[in-house]
């Protein structure tokens, strides 16, 4: 498909704009900026069951593990109360280790990790669902461009500023709540203004 625009606004996480062909070439600071801006690593869990149980028993459903998978969880049930759901999470390094498991091996580290926080009952979900962040071809992980030291203050003045007709959204262009929805939301209207100024 060719479209013809007198503006573009790329809105990618910094590692997929910088597998874009860019034509001229963009000034090399932008392109190495591209370059050092990976995603972070993580799974994201669904356990769904009948209901919140955990509740009665007093619990939020909230947990934070930092010595292996899941490393945090969060009640995500519904505003209506059922099913219950409790979303987990594995970062990082045990994201890494995770990914290596089979399915099967993951679902069972999860759900034994929920175990230990709510009972036997977060053993028996009706329906389990997960994603690798890292293995989705559009996404490349989650949730966010991870900045090593050195990067933003050798690289970061390039982040938003335009090369030629090409403007940059996206969440790691956002000064308040980079890396949230928030800040994605904030970087389209900064890039929508930029682009109306510009003629
Ligand atoms: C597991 C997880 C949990 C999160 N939880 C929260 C949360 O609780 N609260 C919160 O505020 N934020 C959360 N985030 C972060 C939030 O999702 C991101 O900050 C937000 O989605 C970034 O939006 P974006 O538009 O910058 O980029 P994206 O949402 O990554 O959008 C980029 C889009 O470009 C598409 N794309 C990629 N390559 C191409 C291409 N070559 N051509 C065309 N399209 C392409 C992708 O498919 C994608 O749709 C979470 C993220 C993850 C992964």
């Amino acid at each position: 498909m060719t479209v013809a625009a007198r503006r573009a606004i790329v809105t990618l996480p910094l590692t997929l704009a910088g597998r874009l062909q860019y034509e001229p070439p963009l000034p090399i600071l932008r392109s190495q900026l591209m370059d050092r801006a990976p995603q972070g690593q993580g799974i994201k869990w669904h356990a769904i069951y009948p209901e919140p149980f955990w509740r009665a028993d007093g619990l939020t459903g909230q947990g934070a593990d930092m010595d292996g998978a899941p490393n945090g969880s969060i009640d995500c049930t519904p505003r209506e109360g059922k099913p219950g759901v409790i979303m987990a999470f594995a970062f990082g390094p045990d994201a890494r280790t995770m990914a290596a498991l089979s399915a099967e091996q993951r679902r069972q580290v999860c759900l034994d990790g929920l175990v230990k926080r709510f009972g036997p009952k977060a053993a028996q979900p009706t329906y389990f669902a997960e994603i690798d962040w890292a293995a989705e071809e559009w996404s490349r992980g989650d949730m966010f461009a991870h900045f090593a030291p050195g990067v933003l203050t050798g690289f970061g003045r390039t982040l938003r500023v335009p090369c030629g007709r090409i403007h940059w959204a996206g969440t790691e262009t956002a000064p308040q709540w980079c890396g949230s929805i928030e800040g994605a939301v904030r970087s389209g209207e900064r890039a929508a203004d930029e682009v109306l100024g510009a003629g």
